[in-house]
């Protein structure tokens, strides 16, 4: 990162932040109903080699990126100036500003082993590197939420993207060994120790290296879809409504809203459900949970494709203890937890389905909760 920094902007880097990417355990589309999620980290990292400027100016350089570097002015810094990748992290400083702290210019240099738009928040990896960083360089004194929080405003408020806040926080508050349980109403996190590798089992993740378009619209109409329910139901979202009274509500809904109240609240319910498997180190129990989440993902948000079932599928055929998309859907990662023994089988029968099918050659690796966005030199 040093010497590419150098070459890139002419002097050595401050120092170098790193910021993680992650996957979410349970507790799908979530975050914007008030409720509950489970991410953990992974091994997979923005890295940012970054030095304070002194002249309010912002130069962004990313070895991902095909572009050159680009050369912006934070004093005129506004919503809409940037609509390349540099959008992410330019909308951090912005937000920084936004929320009173006083930050000027910097040169940032990034690179990653995060694959982007795989549904492993690539986006809030490179969003929490620049808010870690600047919470250094110009001595901020923030705590992981609330550079998560910033994080979260760059991508709602600059970027354009109406995301929740699951993906920076993961991002941002993660702890090695563990899985974060996040309650999103009440802005509260806790680590619950989660090793599967301890237990004799893995964490897969399968990348299926498809994105289909329609997520972006289909995002924005769950969104208001959920929205409106909570207003029918006289809730303040659908956070509020308990199991037990969900098939009271039903018939207060249009048919069409139904099926996504049924998601949010079985959802959270599988999300509490995980979390006590966990704290009594029943990792092997999270497995049915997965399957459940990803079958109400399929029928009842249907955001699943052809792709992501395929892998959960074969996945379970092939022995796996549980399986589900992860993240926004449309395409991306699946997450599978399977006993050790099974694991490079589950592999062979995934990839060979694909290759079947005639779809292009999934990646597949193992991950381990890792830690949150940090310092790293
Ligand atoms: P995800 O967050 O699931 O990876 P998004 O669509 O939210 O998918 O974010 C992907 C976008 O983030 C990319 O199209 C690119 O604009 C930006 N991005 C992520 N990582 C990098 C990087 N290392 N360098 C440049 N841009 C990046
Ligand atoms: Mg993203």
């Amino acid at each position: 990162m040093n010497e590419a920094f150098r070459r890139i902007f002419g002097a050595y880097p401050d120092g170098v932040w790193a910021a993680p990417g992650r996957v979410n355990l349970i507790g799908e589309h979530t975050d914007y109903n008030d409720g509950f999620a489970l991410p953990i980290a992974i091994p997979q990292n923005t890295f940012l080699a970054a030095r304070r400027r002194r002249d309010g100016r912002l130069r962004l350089h990313s070895a991902q990126g095909d572009g050159p570097v680009v050369d912006l002015a934070v004093a005129d810094l506004v919503p809409g100036v940037v609509t390349t990748w540099g959008a992410y992290p330019a909308g951090v400083v912005w937000a920084l500003r936004e929320a009173g702290h006083r930050v000027g210019g910097a040169d940032l240099h990034f690179d990653s082993t995060v694959p982007a738009g795989a549904g492993l928040s690539s986006s809030a990896a490179l969003e929490c590197a620049v808010a870690v960083a600047y919470g250094d360089l110009y001595g901020l004194g923030l705590g992981a939420p609330e550079l998560a929080l910033i994080a979260q405003r760059a991508e709602n408020g600059f970027a354009g993207v109406p995301c929740g806040a699951m993906d920076q926080m993961a991002s941002a508050c993660c702890t090695a060994g563990s899985a974060l349980h996040l309650d999103f109403r009440a802005g509260v996190h806790e680590q619950v120790p989660f090793a599967p590798e301890e237990q004799g089992m893995r964490l897969l993740v399968v990348d299926t290296r498809v994105k289909h378009d329609l997520g972006d619209g289909a995002y924005a109409a769950l969104r208001a879809g959920c929205e409106k329910a909570a207003r029918l139901l006289g809730l303040a979202a659908l956070r509020d409504l308990a199991p037990a009274n969900l098939a009271r509500a039903e018939p207060l809904l249009p048919a069409h809203l139904v099926p996504l109240v049924r998601h949010v609240v079985t959802e959270n319910a599988r999300v509490a459900e995980a979390v006590s498997h966990l704290r009594a180190e029943r990792v092997a129990a999270l497995g049915p949970i997965l399957s459940a989440g990803h079958a109400s993902l399929r029928d009842d948000y249907r955001i699943s494709c052809a792709e992501t079932d395929l892998v959960v599928d074969t996945a379970l055929e092939a022995g796996a203890l549980g399986a589900r998309m992860t993240g926004g859907g449309f395409g991306g990662s699946v997450v599978v937890l399977v006993d050790d023994e099974r694991a490079d089988a589950l592999g062979a029968a995934v990839t060979g389905a694909f290759r079947d099918a005639g779809y292009q050659e999934p990646h597949l690796f193992q991950v381990a909760p890792a830690p949150g966005a940090r310092r790293v030199a």
